[in-house]
């Protein structure tokens, strides 16, 4: 830490990023929050601003800038448009730890045992998605108002507990150099989303690659970073790059998960290794589709609805892949407000910011409603949540990978 500097953590907001930043306002029209407010402190360009004014010492850091910091989804729009390629992403975590560190907060203890520790732990995780799977059964989720918030949009939690890690399949004996893929399976998602990991690796399998899952893996450490816990999610990372030291690709099919490990480069030039091995399960795929190592079907006459995660879109800048695969499956692609804003799932925004949550869910639903199919392709665990809560239970919202599986093995049914 500088002398005079208001900055308390190890990875504060960096001064040159944020004085890359040309107040152009190119930004303001993508970005969600101030759409909805029209007030430029909930713009990118007013948040870089309060964020440069406190490391200038020209303000001091205090709730109004916990405030519009925590009022940011940190969905990226922004740095898509921005023609400066300010790393908002990053500034903003560093930000968001920053008030966390500094502002005595309710609940900060509760959240970062939640965040820091209980996703890292298996045991735990398990423990916790056995008593949803029960909830779920006896509908007791909705009664409780806050876990029945986090919940709802949840896929029904299959018994016995599934999951990936420690897990091998496929071909070992031909599985030599790139073709050994390795199996992020995450922390939630490895129970409540098995069904997209069942499917990656029957796809994955069907392309000839050798698949298996480290049991050490853990947590990737964004929903940590994005709250303001960034030495938890440091420490996560670090497991990370331990666990995936030898893997020649990690194949990440949590949209939100692999543009964080993506951006393991702030740890280090191990981390910057990490990254560059890594890739969404749609980049993977749709490559060895286009090699012929998977089959492309005839057009059935079948629509999709295709959703683009914002940290697939903005995070990865992944946009072609999903449609190239859900075409390959032999759909018909129809965009749901393509070039649209956040869905606000966003982590643990819509406990924070319920309102705000509600209203760009429900802009989203409709948009999914005017396209009028009732299949939707969603690449990102906390969208397709997003989506079921605001959508009628008319509609099957499933991962692009677990359409495509489904498609060239008939007998692979998932749990969407
Ligand atoms: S588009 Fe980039 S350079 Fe322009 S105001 Fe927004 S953040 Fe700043
Ligand atoms: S990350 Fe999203 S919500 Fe935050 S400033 Fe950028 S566009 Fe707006």
């Amino acid at each position: 830490m500088i002398a005079d500097s208001p900055w308390v953590t190890t990875h504060p907001p960096s001064m040159v990023d944020l004085d890359s930043c040309v107040t152009c306002g190119l930004c303001l029209p993508v970005c969600p929050t101030f759409r909805l407010t029209g007030d430029e402190t909930a713009s990118p360009r007013g948040r870089l601003a309060a964020i440069s004014a406190v490391g200038e010492n020209r303000a001091v850091l205090d709730e109004r800038f916990d405030e519009i910091t925590s009022f940011c989804l940190q969905c990226r729009a922004c740095e898509t448009i921005c023609p400066s390629m300010v790393p908002f992403g990053s500034i903003m975590e560093s930000a968001r730890s920053e008030a966390v560190a500094q502002l005595p907060r309710r609940g900060v203890r509760v959240r970062r045992l939640l965040l820091g520790r209980a996703l890292r732990s298996p045991l735990l995780l398990r423990l916790v998605s056995l008593l949803a799977a029960f909830g779920q059964r006896v509908g007791a989720l909705s009664l409780l108002p806050r876990v029945g918030q986090v919940t709802r949009g949840l896929r029904r939690i299959p018994l016995p507990l599934p999951t990936a890690r420690g897990g091998s399949w496929g071909d070992v004996e031909n599985a030599v150099g790139t073709e050994r893929v390795v199996l992020f399976s995450g922390c939630v998602a490895d129970v409540w989303f098995s069904g997209v990991h069942a499917a990656t690796i029957e796809v994955l399998v069907a392309a000839g690659y050798h698949v298996d899952a480290p049991a050490n893996q853990t947590c990737c450490g964004a929903l940590a970073s994005h709250s303001g816990f960034g030495r938890p999610a440091a420490a996560m990372a670090c497991e990370n790059i331990r666990a995936f030291a030898d893997a020649p690709t990690v194949v990440v099919n949590v949209a939100g998960c692999g543009a964080h490990i993506k951006q393991y480069a702030a740890h280090g030039e191990a981390g910057a290794d990490l990254a560059s091995r890594t890739r969404d399960v749609t980049e993977v795929v749709a490559d060895a589709i286009e090699a012929g190592r998977l089959p492309v079907l005839p057009q059935s006459g079948r629509q999709v609805a295709v959703q683009d995660p914002c940290h697939l879109e903005h995070g990865q800048r992944i946009v072609d892949q999903p449609r190239r695969i859900l075409e390959a499956a032999g759909y018909e692609i129809v965009d749901v407000d393509a070039g649209g804003l956040c869905c606000g799932a966003a982590g643990l925004y819509q406990v924070d910011h319920p309102e705000t949550a509600a209203q760009l869910g429900t802009a989203k639903a409709a948009k999914v409603a005017d396209a009028g199919i009732d299949l939707v392709a969603s690449a990102n665990a906390g969208c397709e949540m997003q989506l079921r809560r605001y959508l009628d239970s008319g509609y099957e919202i499933l991962h692009p990978i677990e359409i495509y599986a489904q498609a060239i093995s008939p007998r692979f049914e998932g749990d969407g």
